[in-house]
């Protein structure tokens, strides 16, 4: 008997090009290689990433998509090319999950939420021709997750995600990760976190937690064991992650985390402002005093680890001055790499649900402004400035930001402030990585 075939497509904003530009810093699709894992042996698996090659048309008996916001409108488009021909499509993934009554529209089935307890089901469903239209799922106390089929993956990736963690006990206004993830923090077990990173061949590996080391004791120490444990099984990668600015808080932990290779760590730091960062719901930073920003970068870097800030751009309580001193502050922050983002609503987000309340979304043509929604332009209507000045000055502090002189002298200060190369290597592919996002993304 023919064995049957599942396509697994990762698609791509069609609008932006950003994203794609640069080959080396693209992440490996992880839930697709996690949907492979689970689906019977007897099944031909293929992936399609977008972000890595263009679509082309394969066969399949059954197509599974997941997707961010930004890329549901190509979800969808390519769904339909499945579906005039009669085949069936599933869709899960974040935007799926938050608006699945939406997705429901353009594919056959949704799963909503995480796929590990409900896929077999999905497969088993399909092959008696009783695929339901919705597959809910609840978040599980432990993550059970099987080994990802990583020689699906395109070779060409530079580097390897994995994940440790889920949720994130923050509620940051415009994150949609406590929607998705849930508020618990939630754990691999270690042991099976070190197995599966011994098999990945690339050298650089992304820890895609959205909070590596969370803010508890004992997720504190569940880090300490992880870094521990690839110390001991002498696994020698360099890692980058997610954190919150108490990343700086335990110096053996930050020892811990340039020993087990951590060489970049990513901090949501989204504002220097306190105004700013009550409309974020950033209690942690506003805890802390934003003045402590620079401390934080300072002992992380003398810890051999680059830091790579967070800012957004377009709060409400923003004004001109407030963003052209953000810029500023950027650049001298002491930070080695930014991610400067647009605050965007995202449905699943408080943020969103505000700002369609008070009908101040800019698009609402949906699905297919969800292409806007990416954190490149705005699309609140802010309550003082014009659409178009926003994004000029936005457009402003970025060139600022990413100031080719900027990124040199910034590089040379983080080889002299982590005093390790990777760090620096690092930080060139990622600040170099973010200014052809953000300045050539349109
Ligand atoms: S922005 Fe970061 S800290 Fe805030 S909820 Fe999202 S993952 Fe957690």
């Amino acid at each position: 008997m023919k064995r049957k075939t599942l396509l697994l497509i990762n698609p791509a904003n069609q609008l932006r090009q950003g994203f794609i530009v640069n080959r080396i810093t693209r992440n490996q699709p992880l839930s697709l290689g996690i949907i492979a894992a689970l689906t019977p042996s007897d099944w031909k698996i293929k992936i399609l990433d977008e972000n890595f090659r263009p679509f082309r048309f394969y066969e399949a008996d059954l197509v599974g998509i997941t997707a961010f916001t930004s890329a549901a409108a190509r979800a969808y488009q390519l769904a339909a090319l499945y579906r005039e021909r009669g085949i069936k499509t599933v869709m899960g993934g974040i935007h799926a999950s938050m608006v699945p009554e939406e997705s429901l529209q353009f594919v056959d089935s949704v799963v909503q939420g995480e796929a590990e307890p409900i896929w077999e089901q999905v497969i088993r469903d399909f092959e008696q021709g009783k695929l339901q239209r919705l597959y809910k799922s609840s978040f599980a106390r432990e993550i059970r997750q099987p080994k990802p089929r990583r020689e699906l993956f395109h070779p060409g990736y530079v580097s390897a995600s994995i994940q440790t963690t889920r949720g994130c006990p923050m509620n940051c206004s415009f994150c949609s990760v406590s929607a998705f993830n849930g508020q618990h923090y939630r754990f691999r077990p270690v042991e099976d976190i070190l197995d599966e990173l011994e098999e990945i061949p690339q050298k650089y590996v992304f820890f895609i937690d959205d909070n590596i080391i969370g803010e508890s004791r004992e997720s504190k120490e569940r880090a300490r064991q992880l870094f521990e444990g690839i110390i001991r099984r002498g696994i020698k990668k360099y890692w980058l992650s997610q954190a919150s600015i108490n990343f700086a808080d335990d110096e053996d932990l930050l020892k811990l985390a340039y020993l087990s290779g951590c060489r970049m760590i990513f901090l949501g730091i989204e504002a220097e402002t306190e105004d700013q960062l009550k409309e974020a719901n950033k209690n942690l930073n506003l805890s802390r005093g934003t003045e402590s920003y620079n401390e934080v970068f300072r002992k992380i870097q003398r810890n051999g680890i680059g830091v790579i800030a967070g800012l957004i751009f377009g709060w409400d309580s923003d004004a001109p001055e407030t963003i052209a001193k953000r810029a500023r502050f950027a650049v001298n922050c002491g930070a080695d790499s930014f991610q400067i983002s647009v605050l965007t609503p995202l449905p699943g987000t408080k943020l969103f649900e505000k700002i369609a309340s008070e009908n101040r979304l800019l698009y609402t043509n949906f699905p297919a402004d969800w292409q806007r929604y990416d954190y490149f332009e705005p699309t609140i209507q802010h309550p003082s400035m014009q659409t178009e000045q926003l994004y000029r000055l936005i457009e402003k502090a970025k060139r600022r930001i990413f100031a080719p002189l900027q990124i040199l002298k910034t590089g040379v200060k983080t080889l002299i402030r982590t005093r390790r190369y990777h760090a620096a290597l690092m930080q060139a592919f990622n600040y170099w990585h973010y200014r052809n996002i953000f300045l050539k993304g349109k």
